[in-house]
């Protein structure tokens, strides 16, 4: 069992880490079906460190922005907990892990229409249709309560929306059929929120909402980190979970969330994914931070 104690990282540790592992040469890929996200630049990587006691820690390019991508699913989880309850949410999406890639039809399949949890794109873009009209707010309560500064990324979503959309415009029409949502209403919905881009800083406070929640939401806080652990980095969940013992979240913008329970929050981007659209470097940088 790993144990973390972020408390003690220094600014001087953490830029030395960032340094060695953006030297570390990887063959990732970069999500070609999204024009935008596949024409950055690959070298890019920035962290960024919020803790509980400490302060906070920035390293490398953390004032880089980026989309969030599936790592916004969380927090839509989240809103839609203190919003719609528990009840509502989980009478339309499941809690248990997934075996295939996030945008899978397979699995929805498989599991006759029933998507498995809400961390990958099925039980998204369920909780989008959830979401229907309340983006603005959605947006505007993730900026107020955890003090940041998320931009809607106009360009990406233009791209999004005429991009290559197969396997979600699949999984939208079989969940339109077997639930009765509008599949344009959700899809629409559902690319909105994940364009919404940060910086490393700004990933990693959202990310404090669920370390450090208010007091009313801290069940709710506590059903989504359940589910970061389970489901955060789709069928790799287990294997990194048993490696790093940590909630996570990951996106194909390259981004990644990593909760440190009771100290804190680790934001990274890094674009190079593995073949399960998990960031490659960031993912190493957590190893090297784990056996400091
Ligand atoms: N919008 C992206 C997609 O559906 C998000 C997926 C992800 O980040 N894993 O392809």
């Amino acid at each position: 069992m790993i144990q973390w104690c972020l408390e003690r990282l220094s600014q001087q540790q953490l830029t030395s880490l960032v340094q060695q592992t953006q030297a570390v040469q990887v063959s990732g890929e970069l999500p070609t079906y999204l024009a935008p996200l596949a024409s950055v630049n690959q070298r890019r990587f920035g962290v960024w460190v919020e803790r509980i006691r400490g302060g906070s820690l920035g390293a490398g390019d953390w004032a880089d922005h980026f989309a969030l991508m599936s790592v916004v699913k969380p927090f839509l989880l989240l809103y839609l907990l203190e919003t719609r309850g528990a009840a509502v949410v989980f009478d339309q999406v499941g809690r248990e892990p997934s075996a295939y890639p996030f945008n899978s039809l397979e699995q929805l399949l498989v599991d006759q229409g029933w998507p498995r949890n809400p961390m990958i794109n099925s039980g998204a873009l369920v909780m989008a249709a959830l979401l229907g009209g309340e983006t603005s707010q959605f947006q505007t309560w993730l900026n107020q309560r955890a003090n940041i500064h998320l931009a809607l990324d106009q360009d990406l979503l233009k791209a999004v929306q005429q991009g290559d959309n197969h396997h979600n415009q699949a999984l939208a029409q079989y969940l339109a059929k077997v639930k009765g949502f509008d599949p344009e209403q959700m899809l629409q919905v559902y690319f909105w929120v994940c364009c919404l881009s940060g910086n490393a800083a700004d990933l990693a406070r959202l990310g404090m909402l669920l370390v450090q929640p208010p007091p009313a939401t801290v069940a709710n806080a506590q059903i989504v980190v359940d589910l970061m652990i389970s489901c955060g980095l789709y069928q790799a969940s287990a294997t990194w979970g048993g490696r790093l013992g940590l909630p996570l979240k990951s996106g194909v913008s390259g981004a990644l969330l990593a909760l440190v329970p009771g100290q804190g929050v680790v934001g990274i981007y890094s674009p190079p994914l593995d073949p399960a659209g998990n960031s490659i470097l960031a993912l190493r940088l957590l190893e090297r931070l784990a056996s400091l």
